[in-house]
């Protein structure tokens, strides 16, 4: 007999090839927003204006100041541009680090925020935030940050370079598998997570090799968006808090990240899993006689992508330097408690990037 609590928080999600050209203005205004701010980096400029022009007057400002991990002083900045343009809703277009910056007003001046992925990232779906102060990444959980209008169009990651597909797309992937076992993990968590895994298997080899197959890009923007919907329920383990310890001190790129320290984080938690759990991962993964950690191993490597986080740039020597800091984040709840050597080694083999 199951026993589980499951939250669903109010919001509205828009899908569809060409939803952010037809339906975004509508949708703003349905929601009630009349004065925007506009938060896109500055290289998503001439998509944004595009996007933002039958909006007209009710972007009141744009802010294009994004970096990766959400930098303190960014978070700042983008406070003082919504104050001084007396915004009354965010809308971000890009990928995580704009999501992030949005969601740094939000949890300060507790304004709304309208989301438009360009990216799998999924952080449009979750309540979390990050910010880096001093080479630290501070995470937390609010419902006031999470989006409350999402708009997802396949047509806008047509764009995305391979790599960047590619790794992404890892990011994702690293949401669901994790969703099974993180501390808020629940039965509808699986659900998202299971066929989340499924779509991003099934799309992202599809899109890397046609970047303009909408229909590839439909499919793994989808698993994008399970995702993150099931991270923002499951939360998350040892492998999500080894990347934004990794992010935060190291300022290594988020995605290639996840997708490099995914095989090996799982490998050692594997072991531990309940026997359910690893039947379900293996059959979403496709590969049902297959150790979790090998088939993401090949998974993941079967990509153009950097292999290590020596190929990162990260030091050798940093290695051992991170194993505190993320024993005392992984939650209890961890199917297998690490101590700091567990952390070392893990992070040797991601290191080399050698099989799991
Ligand atoms: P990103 O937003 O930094 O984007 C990566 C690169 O892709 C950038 O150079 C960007 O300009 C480019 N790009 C984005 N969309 C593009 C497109 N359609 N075409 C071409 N180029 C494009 O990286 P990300 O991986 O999307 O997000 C990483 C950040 O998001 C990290 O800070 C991470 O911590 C955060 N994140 C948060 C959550 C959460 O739940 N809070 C979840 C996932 C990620």
């Amino acid at each position: 007999m199951r026993a589980f609590t499951s939250e669903s928080l109010p919001r509205r999600i828009v899908f569809g090839c060409g939803a952010a050209r037809s339906q975004l203005a509508q949708e703003l205004a349905r929601a009630g927003a009349e004065r925007i701010l506009l938060i896109a980096g500055a290289s998503h400029a001439a998509l944004s204006e595009q996007l933002a022009q039958p909006l007209g007057e009710r972007v009141v400002a744009v802010f294009d100041e994004v970096r990766p991990h959400v930098p303190v002083e960014t978070a700042e900045r983008a406070c003082t541009a919504a104050r001084d343009a007396r915004a009354d809703w965010i809308l971000s277009i890009g990928g995580g680090s704009t999501t992030g910056a949005a969601k740094a007003i939000a949890r300060t001046l507790g304004l709304p925020i309208a989301a438009v992925p360009t990216t799998y990232a999924g952080s449009e779906m979750t309540p979390v935030w990050g910010i880096t102060e001093r080479g630290r990444k501070l995470t937390g959980s609010s419902p006031a940050v999470r989006p409350r209008l999402v708009v997802y169009d396949p047509e806008l990651t047509v764009s995305l370079p391979a790599r960047i597909t590619a790794a992404s797309a890892g990011n994702g992937l690293a949401h669901c598998i994790e969703a099974f076992y993180a501390p808020g993990a629940n039965p509808i968590a699986a659900v998202h997570a299971e066929e989340g895994i499924r779509a991003l298997i099934a799309g992202t080899p599809r899109a890397v090799k046609a970047p303009h197959d909408l229909d590839a890009r439909g499919e793994t923007l989808y698993g994008a968006y399970l995702a993150g919907s099931a991270l923002a329920v499951a939360g998350t383990d040892l492998h999500h808090k080894l990347c934004h310890v990794l992010g935060g001190a190291l300022d290594l790129p988020h995605a290639e990240t996840h997708t490099i320290v995914l095989p090996h984080a799982t490998a050692f938690v594997e072991p531990a899993l309940p026997d359910a759990i690893r039947t379900a991962l293996q059959a979403a993964l496709g590969r049902p006689r297959t150790p979790i950690a090998t088939a993401l191993y090949e998974f993941t490597t079967g990509f153009e992508l950097p292999r290590s986080l020596r190929d990162l740039g990260m030091a050798e020597s940093d290695i051992g330097s991170l194993a505190d800091e993320v024993v005392a984040q992984v939650p209890a709840s961890t199917p297998r408690p690490p101590q700091p050597a567990d952390v070392t080694a893990i992070l040797r083999r991601a290191w080399h990037g050698t099989p799991p």
